[in-house]
């Protein structure tokens, strides 16, 4: 069983990437920060006859889950985020989307905390949430080692905060979206 990472650039008011992180064998697996275009999402799952158990967020800022209400009820499938998110995703001046154009919340996001394991179709605990505030409270990273192993960038160390993170074995969203809204968030 290999786990399969397929990112995509959604462009709303920021382009962000969105990560299908995909059980190549079962065609199951989770995406990663919809931000905007659920459509692109919905047609790239529907294409590949993948089967999304789940929407994860590394970070409740609207660029990252602005598509995600629309996903959840397409797909049935829950969103789950650090347990600090509903801070940002009930607050449209918070989640920033209230300064671009169109307020978003999202209710309803289960909670996961630092050290949880998330499963990606049939591979149990494929994904480990890691906590790393910074850019907001509830930013998380999730680390997947068997990704991290293919790559010959294998990480000397297993890093826990976002100065330290590989380049591979992460849906690097958390750090990519860190060097994006710097401005906005300092
Ligand atoms: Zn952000």
């Amino acid at each position: 069983m290999a786990v399969e990472v397929y990112p995509l650039l959604a462009r709303g008011v920021f382009a962000t990437f969105g990560y299908f992180v995909i059980d190549g064998e079962t065609g199951r697996g989770v995406l990663v920060d919809p931000g905007a275009q659920p459509g692109l999402f919905l047609s790239a799952a529907r294409e590949r006859d993948w089967k999304i158990d789940a929407i994860l967020l590394t970070h409740g800022h609207f660029d990252h889950m602005g598509a995600a209400g629309e996903l959840r009820d397409a797909w049935s499938a829950p969103v789950r985020a650090h347990e600090l998110a509903d801070r940002y995703l009930l607050d449209p001046r918070l989640n920033l989307s209230a300064d671009h154009g169109t307020p978003i919340t999202l209710a309803g996001a289960s909670k996961l905390s630092d050290g949880d394991r998330i499963p990606v179709g049939g591979i149990a605990g494929a994904l480990e949430v890691l906590h790393v505030p910074g850019h907001t409270d509830d930013s998380c990273a999730f680390w997947c080692e068997q990704e991290a192993s293919r790559s010959s960038e294998t990480p000397s160390t297993r890093a826990a905060r976002p100065d330290r993170v590989p380049d591979r074995g992460w849906t690097q969203a958390a750090r990519e979206h860190t060097q994006k809204h710097s401005r906005v968030a300092s």
